[in-house]
Order: C-alpha cells, then sequence, then structure tokens
C-alpha cells in the first residue's frame, strides 16, 4: 500500500486512479491548474463513444468487454444515465471484408459471441432514415455500445473524490520534472513545492512536456470536434440516429445523436501536431472537408449551422496503445497517459492499471500500456492514418 501520492492533473485517468488508490489505502491528491472538469481537458467534450468494436485487436475488445458491464453499473451508481448504450452503427461504402476496420470488427466480435444486426444497401436507410439512401451498402449495429456524457462522468467522479476526502487542489499546474534522479514531489508554477512518495503524471497531451524524455514516444494532436445547431426536421436521435462510424479506418468520420440541443461530428484520423499551450483553433481546412462528406452521407446536415467547434488534444503515444507504467529508473514517478484518442471507453478499468503501476503490482492484463522504448509506429485499429 502507498502512503501519500500526488496526481498531476483531474482527467479521466486522474480522477479514476485518485479514486482506486484512495480505495486502495493511500492519501491523495490531485494537481490541477483549472476547475476540475477542465473545460480544455480532453476527457471534457458532451460525448464519448464507447465500443469494443476494434478491428482484430482482440486486446482492446476483451478490455471493453468487462468495462461494458462497469458502464451500466455506473448508471445506478451515478443516480442518472451517463452511458447511454443506444448501441452503435458501423456504416461501409463497400462490401465488408477482413482487410477494412469495419468487417475485421465485425468478424472479431461475432466471433467473440457478440450478436450484431448486419445491415445492407436496403435496410440501412429504413434503420437510419438520416443517411443518404445508396451510399452505404454495408455495415452492422452492435447494440452493446454507445455512448457517454464525458463531462459530466469527470464531474461526478470528481463529486465523488471530494465525498471521499480525496483532497483537490484546483488553480495549481505542476512543473516539468526533469532530471533523472528519483522523485520525492513536485514543484508548482507558483513556486510551492509539495513532497510525497508518487508522483503520477496523468496531464494528458501536456504529458510530454512535463516528462521531456517521453517526447519520443509521446505527442500532443488536435483533432477538430464540430457542434451543428441540427435541423428540426431530420430524425437525428436515438434509435433513428444512432452514435455512428462511417468507413472511420479511412474517413476518420465519426458522430452521435442530438444531444443538450447539438449534433456532434468529429474525425478520428491523424489529426494536427500542436503545442498543447498555444491557442486552439480548428483549421480552417476542415469545415469545408466535413461539409463534403455530409453532402454524400448525411445531406439534411450538409447544409446545418456550426454552433461551435473545438480542437481537441490527443495524447498520441508512437503506437496507439496507452503508457501507464513507473518509471523504470526514477523511483516515486508514474506515468499515465497516451490516450491516444481513444481512452475515454476505458474509465472503469483506468483507476486500476494506474493503481497497478504505482504499486509496483505487474499484471497481464496490462502488459501493453507497460513502459516501452519507442518502436514501430502503428494507431489504433479505428484511426484513419492516411
Ligand atoms: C476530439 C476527441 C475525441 C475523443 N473521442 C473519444 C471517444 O469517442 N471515445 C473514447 O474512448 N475516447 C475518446 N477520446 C480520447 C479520450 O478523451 C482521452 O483519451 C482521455 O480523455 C484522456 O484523458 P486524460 O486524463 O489523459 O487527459 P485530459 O482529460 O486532457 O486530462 C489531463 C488533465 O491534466 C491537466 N494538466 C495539464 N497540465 C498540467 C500541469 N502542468 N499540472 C497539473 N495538471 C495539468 C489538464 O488541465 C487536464 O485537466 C477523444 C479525445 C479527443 C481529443
Amino acid at each position: 500500500m502507498l502512503s501519500d501520492v500526488l496526481i498531476v492533473g483531474g482527467g479521466v485517468f486522474g480522477v479514476e486512479a485518485a479514486l482506486e488508490l484512495h480505495a486502495r489505502g493511500a492519501t491523495v491528491t490531485i494537481l490541477e491548474p483549472g476547475p476540475l472538469p477542465h473545460p480544455d481537458a480532453s476527457s471534457t467534450d458532451i460525448s464519448k463513444l464507447i465500443r469494443a468494436d476494434y478491428g482484430t485487436d482482440v486486446f482492446y475488445a476483451e478490455l471493453m468487454e468487462g468495462c461494458l458491464d462497469a458502464w451500466r453499473a455506473r448508471n445506478t451508481r451515478f443516480g442518472r444515465p451517463l452511458f447511454h448504450e443506444t448501441g452503435l452503427a458501423v456504416l461501409s461504402q463497400r462490401p465488408m471484408d477482413s482487410s477494412t476496420f469495419e468487417g475485421a470488427s465485425f468478424e472479431t466480435l461475432s466471433a467473440r459471441g457478440h450478436v450484431l444486426e448486419r445491415l445492407d444497401e436496403k435496410t440501412i436507410p429504413e434503420r437510419l432514415p438520416a443517411w443518404q439512401p445508396g451510399r452505404y451498402v454495408d455495415g452492422y449495429i452492435n447494440p452493446r455500445g454507445g455512448w457517454a456524457e464525458s463531462g459530466e462522468v469527470v464531474r461526478a467522479l470528481a463529486s465523488e473524490a471530494r465525498a471521499a476526502g480525496i483532497q483537490i487542489r484546483e488553480g495549481v499546474r505542476v512543473r516539468p520534472l526533469s532530471g533523472s534522479g528519483p522523485v520525492d514531489g513536485v514543484q508548482t508554477e507558483s513556486g510551492e513545492r509539495i513532497a510525497t512518495s508518487t508522483v503520477v503524471v496523468a496531464a494528458g497531451a501536456f504529458t510530454p512536456a512535463l516528462v521531456p524524455e517521453l517526447g519520443d514516444r509521446l505527442a500532443a494532436v488536435g483533432q477538430p470536434v464540430f457542434h451543428f445547431d441540427p435541423p428540426a426536421s431530420a430524425p437525428l436521435t436515438a434509435p433513428r440516429f444512432l452514435p455512428w462510424a462511417a468507413d472511420i479506418g479511412t474517413t476518420g468520420w465519426y458522430g452521435f445523436p442530438v444531444h443538450t440541443g447539438v449534433l456532434k461530428i468529429a474525425n478520428h484520423g491523424r489529426g494536427v501536431p500542436v503545442d498543447p499551450a498555444a491557442e486552439r483553433l480548428v483549421p480552417a481546412s476542415w469545415e469545408p472537408k466535413l461539409r463534403a462528406f455530409l453532402a454524400g452521407a448525411l445531406p439534411s446536415v450538409a447544409e446545418a449551422r456550426v454552433v461551435r467547434t473545438r480542437l481537441c488534444l490527443y495524447c498520441d503515444s508512437f503506437d496507439g496503445d496507452f503508457f501507464i507504467d513507473a518509471h523504470p529508473e526514477r523511483r516515486g514517478l508514474v506515468v499515465a497517459a497516451g490516450g491516444s484518442g481513444h481512452a475515454f471507453k476505458f474509465a472503469p478499468l483506468l483507476g486500476k492499471a494506474i493503481a497497478d503501476a504505482a504499486e509496483g503490482v505487474p499484471r497481464d492484463r496490462w502488459r501493453r500500456f507497460a513502459w516501452r522504448e519507442r518502436s514501430v509506429a502503428r494507431s489504433e485499429a479505428a484511426r484513419a492514418t492516411e
């Protein structure tokens, strides 16, 4: 058991770690520059996809199977449904085969006993009438999955943390933990030194700036998010319009039913390398690209008004796997980052993975999150890399 732990960053990695380490008996403090949830944190948004659809990657599909039960239980725990198990629509413009994300996901999940609703050129417009008839000729609906109100989840977890006696210090920004020796505390931007036996750096896209030696393995990447004022006429709510991924492995486009009065669409592609501290603007080239996609796929939305855009940040690892482990040389330092644009859905297990790493409990379950040198670059199965 750890005695005291400082957690740098109050996103989903940080708050989950805090609750788990507290439950294991540690005295935990979260240091966060802004309010918690921080409006600019990657975890803070109106919605995030919750899916077990990971192409041929059984590692993540298996982890998600356990998480789905935990997400359902959280709706009771939080006292309101923040996880919406509407099902997920996976659409393909060409017949699915095992070489595509869509086909590989269908085969992998079917082989694992998931009952998926196969779609075709005829059933897609019947089942999901907002989509342009004839554009998508294949696909499926995975009933096990949907989306979560991510910002509200972090808010609920933070209030649980406070209620449990976990100290959350807002307005505190930690300075980089440069150097090579053991870590027994942090220095804040305001010059305060805070001593501790264990520091967990869970600062999302800011993590490579705080642990500079990881600059070759972790990087901040900006991704565009669009909120539209939905056309009243179109059927853009579940069950006639589900969270979706449309040829996501090649286009990157995915989106959500109307929620809080807006229709959210985002891109899970290469993204743009950014300085996380710089102003975050969605490059102008994205909106015409999106409208061109919508004109062919979701014509009712193609002319809709954009009410908000956001450049949200991934902490990209070189191989798309999370980076959750104790530093091999620097005693007292643990890194929990590398969400690579797909970690929120694993919230129910992130706390355990981080606490195990902090306590030095090796678990085969987290083998792909272990500390590692840079090697072959690759991305998560659904990520469009062209
Ligand atoms: C556009 C977009 C869409 C996504 N969609 C999905 C999805 O559909 N499904 C899914 O599963 N995942 C999705 N993700 C990924 C997911 O949101 C992230 O992997 C996850 O939220 C990362 O959490 P985090 O705690 O590492 O980072 P963050 O949530 O960014 O939290 C990091 C925290 O650290 C704080 N911090 C920064 N610097 C310092 C410092 N110096 N000192 C103290 N604190 C500091 C920040 O203020 C912040 O609150 C998406 C991400 C983005 C950007």
